[in-house]
């Protein structure tokens, strides 16, 4: 059995409209890291705070370690919490700060040592103990809201957006750090995000919700390669998938533009004698121009001229026009093109998917 049940959850706020989550099912095993992940508004948070007892369930049952608590305050769902907006006490020191919520119900004053020890210790903010918030940089400030939430020893561990505030860089460094505490306490966590790479980096199993519906449940890896639908194709991976209006007859995909090309055998067979018009996704890595590629593929080769350029070093990203829109190619530093150039390019048409117009759903699922 599952430690965590959400069965056909719904929330529709008072005078709202509509419902914002619907019909939300998800099994989540002991241990498990798991990142709630979709745009604004999706209703990530909602969900979160019907799990710990903020919101009320409007419909559907939420399972804990085998008891529902749809009705349980909560203080006893067993679950501890941080927020975006984290607030400290700005008159308490960090180990004040982190004891705090054990001082409350009344823990012994040599348990309370022992936990805050371990926290400022795990947390590397041993020098910082006898500091005010005042006087810590922002990580800092954040990783002594952690502390004040792994203490309590909870089962569950729950955080939304613990690092929108926190500048790109900081970010990076956090986002390991409670990877590393994940790995060390091995605590239930849910963490929200709408940053598809924060959910990338840290998740074991991401939920990638639009509009309070999930749209699909996996592990990076599998939402990368295998998305349900044109939304998760384009939500998740950076820059984001190429989607071109083409139209398909058997083996033959004709774009906007006139250009053509063939795909192989295995992805007509997925397609179902489904044919005419529909989106094709292609990442940008897959779009290949090297020798070694264009040598292969010399059937499939088209042209364009690179109209602009984003410059990393390792991983540059040229854009072009192909089927009437601005497409991009992720390369190398040594498949790297001028803007204004002509070049070729060949499409690795095994990693293609095929998307309806209509319905979006990926056909080649
Ligand atoms: P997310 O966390 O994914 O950004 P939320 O869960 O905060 O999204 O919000 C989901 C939807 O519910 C949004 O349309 C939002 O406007 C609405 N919503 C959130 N909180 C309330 C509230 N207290 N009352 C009414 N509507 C709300
Ligand atoms: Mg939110």
């Amino acid at each position: 059995m599952s430690f965590i049940e959400f069965k056909n959850i719904e929330k529709k706020y008072k005078n709202a409209k509509k419902k914002s989550v619907t019909d939300f099912n998800l099994s989540i095993d002991e241990g498990e890291f798991i990142v709630f992940v979709g745009p604004s508004g999706c209703g990530k948070s909602t969900t979160l705070r019907m799990l710990a007892g903020f919101e009320e369930i409007t419909n559907g049952t939420i399972t804990i370690d085998g008891k529902v608590v749809n009705e349980l305050p909560p203080r006893d769902r067993g679950i501890a919490m941080v927020f975006q907006n984290y607030a400290l006490y700005p008159h308490m020191t960090v180990e004040n700060n982190i004891a705090f919520g054990l001082k409350n119900i009344n823990t012994p004053k040599d348990e309370i040592k022992r936990k805050v020890d371990w926290a400022v210790d795990i947390l590397g903010l041993e020098e910082y103990r006898k500091r005010k918030p005042k006087n810590l940089s922002g990580g800092q400030r954040q990783r002594v809201a952690v502390g004040r939430a792994i203490v309590r020893n909870q089962k569950v561990f729950l955080m939304d957006e613990p690092l929108s505030n926190l500048d790109a860089k900081l970010r990076v460094g956090m986002r390991n750090e409670i990877s590393k505490l994940h790995r060390e306490l091995g605590s239930t966590t849910i963490y929200v995000t709408h940053d598809q790479v924060e959910a990338m980096t840290m998740a074991d199993r991401i939920v990638v919700m639009k509009d309070g519906v999930i749209q699909q449940i996996g592990t990076p890896m599998n939402l990368y390669d295998n998305p349900k639908n044109k939304f998760v194709a384009g939500f998740i991976g950076s820059p984001q998938m190429n989607f071109f209006e083409v139209d398909v007859n058997g083996n033959i995909v004709k774009f906007s533009d006139g250009n053509k090309i063939t795909i192989p055998e295995g992805i007509v067979k997925k397609l179902d004698g489904k044919s005419g018009k529909m989106y094709m996704g292609v990442r940008g890595e897959d779009i290949k121009l090297d020798n070694l590629n264009l040598n292969l593929y010399q059937d499939n080769i088209l042209r364009s001229q690179i109209e602009h350029e984003e410059i990393m070093g390792n991983e540059n990203n040229l854009y072009f026009k192909l089927g009437g829109i601005t497409a991009v190619t992720r390369v190398g530093k040594d498949d790297l093109k001028r803007v204004g150039e002509d070049f070729n390019f060949v499409i690795n048409t095994n990693k293609i998917h095929f998307f309806d117009l209509e319905t979006e759903e990926n056909i080649t699922y």
